[in-house]
């Protein structure tokens, strides 16, 4: 179906941080499949793993157990804890939707009727079923497909006075990017995961993080409230959690947890031992790779290469999520497509910002010929910009 535009290219290989295409053209991918591929294409690891668990038993259904969840689960727990278990549950989805499609069930269960209300910010981006297309905060994305679930309203991200003339009413919980992704990587200013936190509390409000571009080691921790110190009530994860596998999941506190009852959810696929093998292979790599490290040293040095380009006006976000702001006149599209026919992947979520969003296997030389190529690819954006000026004149 025409949802997406016509692509630019097709890939039918990949490793580590190298894509090819049909033509057997080889690319940079600093994208990583929209922060999903975090150990790289083909990693070895996840890769036999999975093989081994496709020949051994691809399916069964959540009637019954299967050898992996209770492992699984153990192991984002005390991810979430930093280290330390948290005594949480955890549902497991397929997609970043679904992840928090459960989120906001779990929240309406829990708050009971009357209470079924979620507030997320203006920008956020929680998903495409019909209730995340609501909690994400782009009215434009809202209007074809009216009227969308009720109990949804958005206030300014990044804005804590805002958070703290939330009604209450019939809220039951506020949902937040840590930072605003699809966006254009927007983080807010310092100190507001910890205000809505405390807002949360004042008002009996849960505090939902959708960690889904934002976890598993991205921003230089494994999740990026851990910045600021902070438990939330429920977090939900996704994309790099497989490492390519399709896979979300959604953790909360054991008293939150307990809200949902036998047949209160549920999903076919959710959990299912294929999916698990691989988020288990990936979660040991990428403790054993040390992903937040990587992502903080590795990200540091690449922002501060990427602010000395030509055009790049700015760089923000965190780790190895950033956002590189274009200067006026330089349209992220153009971009975009100049850094592919270059051989960079990356994207452009927003009309003047390029998004990287590398593999943690990535080299030092890797980042020096991304920025290479990026700064190339801004150059001749620059100078056909230039010569259709003159064209003008
Ligand atoms: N939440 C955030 C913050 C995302 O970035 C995305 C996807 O980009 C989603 C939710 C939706 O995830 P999925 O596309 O796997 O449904």
């Amino acid at each position: 179906m025409p949802t997406y535009r016509e692509p630019p290219v097709s890939f039918v290989s990949g490793r580590g941080c190298r894509l090819v295409d049909a033509e057997g053209r080889s690319y940079l991918d600093f994208l990583s499949g929209l922060g999903v591929t975090s150990l790289g294409h083909a990693d070895p690891e996840v890769g036999a793993a999975v093989s081994a668990q496709a020949a051994r038993l691809l399916h069964v259904s959540n009637i019954f157990g299967n050898e992996f969840n209770e492992e699984v689960a153990a192991k984002l727990d005390a991810l979430i804890g930093d280290g330390s278990p948290m005594g949480g549950k955890v549902f497991f989805a397929n997609s970043g939707a679904e992840a928090n499609e459960c989120a906001i069930k779990l929240a309406r269960r829990y708050g009971g009727r009357g209470r079924h209300g979620v507030v997320s910010a203006l920008g956020s981006f929680h998903g495409r079923t019909l209730a995340t297309l609501h909690a994400t905060g782009q009215p434009a994305k809202h209007e074809a497909f009216l009227p969308l679930p009720e109990g949804f309203s958005h206030v300014p991200y990044g804005d804590v006075a805002a958070l703290r003339s939330i009604d209450p009413g019939s809220v039951v919980a506020l949902l937040l990017e840590p930072i605003l992704g699809e966006a254009g990587v927007v983080p807010p200013p310092r100190g507001y995961l910890a205000a809505a936190r405390a807002v949360c509390d004042e008002l009996g409000l849960l505090l939902i993080l959708d960690e889904i571009q934002t976890g598993l080691g991205r921003t230089g921790r494994w999740f990026a409230f851990q910045h600021e110190g902070i438990t939330p009530d429920v977090v939900t994860v996704a994309k790099a959690i497989g490492n390519g596998v399709p896979v979300g999941a959604c953790w909360a506190r054991a008293e939150v947890a307990r809200a949902f009852q036998p047949g209160d959810h549920g999903s076919t696929f959710g959990g299912q031992p294929l999916a698990m093998a691989a988020v288990l292979a990936t979660l040991e790599r990428l403790v054993a790779l040390d992903a937040p490290a990587v992502a903080e040293s590795l990200g540091a040095r690449l922002a501060a290469s990427l602010a000395k380009v030509e055009g790049v006006a700015t760089v923000r976000g965190a780790g190895l999520l950033l956002g590189v702001v274009l200067e006026e006149g330089l349209e992220a599209r153009d971009v975009f497509s100049e850094a592919l026919r270059g051989g960079l992947v990356v994207n452009a979520p927003a009309p003047h910002v390029i998004r990287l969003m590398p593999p943690f296997v990535v080299t030092d030389e890797d980042c020096d010929e991304a920025v290479e190529l990026l700064a190339a690819a801004i150059a001749r954006v620059k100078a056909a910009g230039l010569d259709q000026e003159k064209e003008k004149l």
